[in-house]
């Protein structure tokens, strides 16, 4: 067949070949572009069906097209629906036995192939390149390529060596194999990426289809130890179920999951637990046995099960590319599904760790680097040798070689690389602080939630509609946030605003706030937010300098429904007021005389009394303590600035089990989990029998 077959022949193979009756929006532009030999990035959301935009081109041009994959659940679901599609597939990965490979290769070799899936690790096995070269390939696919983009969240060093292999395994330079990249979570900087290192020609590039018309998004503020509580009453209800529920570390998938698992069939998913295990809970997900999973990132790449109808974010998510393909695995079915994403203060300080963990400080780097020489020296010689811890120096390579300050070859021997890797790491590290604050900002935003994220992706038309279900959009039909009207009194003040604002342009939020006279900044702002969500004003961040510091404020501007608002105009307003009473733990009253945020921030001070020690928090206790008496006096410091009295108390009544625990307990900022962290979580998860 060729570029110019006609729609009837297009559609016969979608519909002898896949048993599919018509092609989904956009999928046939992109078929047909392949078809032509265009190298093409196709973004779009999990289950809008790329696979098909290079199955069918592939069949259509025939010959072998190589398929390029990060993960080996993924490439075996694939080849299985391949297969019992009928087509000829071969798989070549670390999972399979060496004669099953050679095997591949030989009928690869032969031309028996229609499909051949590989890992991109693969490409560095000597001859393996030269063996695919042997053959005119029809195509090559990329899958999951946003992993070839440091900009992307799921980096992956093998993919950055794609771009040097492809022009050799695209063949005959007058009709080469044309680059299919597929992605469903490239913003516009990680689609430019992508383009520009796979060497893509002349590239047609498709975005499509991010607003997800049936996923009503909600943001909840909720302290960390209360989501547990909260996650499994969501849960008992079986409406609510399939679940999936993300989680921000090994240990609080854990213990998520035991929680849940008193409620519901659920189990715990991460790269903590074997192979064997991570596949048998995907299959009894898959299979209806197991009806909440928990787990951290790795999960939900390879799943494809279409009645998910709630996923919660236990925690804020790093980027929002990761949390919208994360929510985006609900309701593929069409049906109306519901997303939760809980957040509080403390997660600021969480990921702030995790940053400093995975971006280690460049002097770090500077050290490794300035060990490193021409001639090859093995990496444990090298690590032993420096002053840095195993997992510093560690970390502190992978950066220098995903940088090239570092080269490693097989045998895990290293020489030094190219000197300039500093501007790339500090501006990588730079620009993932940067991702979390546009996170920040989502979850503090009074925009509908669907429309922030299309935007967010650079669809800038589709942007401008209201999805109409989220918690903005439709207060009312939040389900763990609960909203209540405004009352006369804040109607009157609502008035007040109005007046204020409409003779003039705009003003900040301060001067409005003076000028009102309203002492409680939480209440104003929360009138402020209804009013945004009511659509009655918007808010604009700005700044100013002054004394050469930077001061930032918000700028309040009527729109033209705000302008009309007058004494006797209507106003259904809703104010947020915290959590709905259903799923308030039990025995928690003092919660309707809400603590405004402030207050409860400010409680993270010495003032309120802790409980009492019982006596296994008593036996932590006294284990801080030597352990702090020790430190200290290692320092030269008084006990107090390692960890105030307070504090230690603090750890020992609520045993942390994980730095994110750990950066929740009052008094441990960053710098202490970084220091102490992982002794203090050592003496936590010991038993007293120790
Ligand atoms: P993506 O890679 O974009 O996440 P997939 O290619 O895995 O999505 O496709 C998701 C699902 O949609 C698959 O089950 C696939 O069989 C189905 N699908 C794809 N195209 C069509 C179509 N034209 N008609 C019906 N189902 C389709
Ligand atoms: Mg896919």
């Amino acid at each position: 067949m060729t570029a110019s077959s006609n729609t009837d022949a297009l559609h016969g193979l979608l519909q002898s070949v896949f048993g599919f009756a018509d092609f989904r929006a956009n999928q046939e532009a992109v078929c047909r572009a392949a078809i032509a030999g265009r190298d093409l990035l196709l973004v779009m959301p999990t289950g809008a069906g790329k696979s098909l935009c290079y199955q069918l081109p592939a069949i259509a041009r025939g010959g072998t097209a190589l398929v390029i994959s990060p993960l080996i659940s993924l490439m075996e679901d694939q080849a299985a629906k391949l297969t019992a599609r009928g087509l000829r597939v071969g798989r070549i990965h670390s999972g399979l036995e060496r004669g099953a490979a050679r095997e591949t290769c030989v009928g690869y070799l032969r031309g028996d192939l229609q499909f051949l899936f590989i890992a991109p690790e693969r490409l560095r096995v000597p001859g393996f390149p030269e063996m695919l070269a042997k053959r005119q390939l029809a195509l090559v696919a990329i899958d999951e390529a946003h992993c070839i983009s440091q900009w992307g969240h799921d980096f992956r060093p093998d993919y950055r060596m794609l771009g040097q292999y492809l022009p050799g395994l695209r063949g005959a330079s007058d009709a080469p194999a044309p680059v299919v990249a597929l992605t469903a979570t490239a913003t516009p900087t990680v689609q430019a990426d992508i383009v520009e290192q796979l060497g893509m020609v002349k590239p047609l590039q498709f975005i499509h289809g991010f607003r997800r018309k049936n996923l009503a998004i909600e943001v909840v503020e909720l302290s960390i130890p209360e989501r547990a509580g909260v996650i499994c009453r969501l849960l008992a209800d079986s409406a609510r179920r399939p679940a999936i529920v993300y989680a921000t570390s090994r240990k609080q998938a854990e213990s998520l999951a035991e929680a849940l698992s008193h409620v519901v069939p659920a189990a715990a998913y991460h790269a903590g637990l074997d192979a064997e295990t991570r596949d048998r809970v995907q299959r009894a997900f898959q299979a209806g046995e197991l009806e909440a999973v928990v787990a951290t990132i790795a999960f939900g790449m390879g799943i494809d099960k279409a009645d998910i109808r709630t996923v919660i974010h236990a925690g804020l998510p790093a980027t929002l590319e990761g949390y919208y393909q994360e929510i985006g695995r609900a309701g593929r079915d069409g049906a109306l599904s519901r997303t939760y994403l809980m957040h509080s203060y403390a997660d600021q300080r969480t990921h702030d760790f995790f940053l400093n963990r995975d971006y280690p400080p460049v002097a770090h780097l500077n050290k490794v680097f300035a060990a490193l020489g021409e001639e090859p020296r093995p990496v444990e010689e090298l690590r032993s040798a420096s002053d840095l811890g195993d997992e510093e120096f560690d970390k502190a390579l992978e950066k220098l070689e995903i940088h090239g300050g570092a080269r490693v070859d097989f045998g895990g021997n290293v020489t030094r690389g190219a000197a300039g890797w500093k501007k790339g790491y500090t501006t990588q590290a730079q620009y993932r602080a940067e991702q979390f604050e546009k996170v920040l900002r989502f979850v503090s935003s009074n925009e509908c939630r669907m429309a922030e994220l299309v935007r967010h992706f650079g669809d800038v038309a589709d942007a401008s509609h209201a999805c109409g279900i989220c918690d903005i959009c439709d207060p009312a039909g939040a389900v763990l946030r609960q909203f209540r009207r405004v009352t006369t009194a804040e109607r009157a003040t609502v008035q007040s605003m109005v007046d204020e604002l409409r003779p003039t342009s705009y003003l900040a939020a301060g001067t409005l706030q003076r000028r009102l006279e309203l002492s409680n900044r939480d209440e104003f702002d929360a009138l402020l937010d209804a009013m945004v969500r009511a659509g009655l004003i918007e808010i604009e961040e700005a700044e100013f300098e002054k004394d050469g510091e930077v001061r930032r404020y918000r700028k309040v501007s009527l729109t033209d429904a705000g302008l009309e608002v007058r004494p006797a105009t209507p106003l259904p307003l809703l104010v947020s007021d915290g959590i709905a009473d259903a799923f308030d733990a039990g025995g928690r009253p003092q919660r309707k005389q809400k603590k405004p945020k402030a207050a409860a921030r400010k409680s993270a001070n010495n003032e309120t009394p802790l409980p009492p020690l019982d006596s296994a928090a008593e036996a932590l206790a006294e284990r801080l303590k030597h352990w702090r008496a020790a430190e200290a006096k290692q320092r030269g410091v008084p006990a107090y600035m390692v960890l105030h009295d307070r504090t230690l108390q603090a750890v020992a009544l609520a045993r942390p089990a994980n730095p994110a625990q750990l950066l929740g307990i009052d008094g441990i900022g960053p710098a202490k989990a970084d220091r102490y962290g992982e002794e203090i979580l050592k003496l936590c998860g010991k038993t007293s029998a120790e």
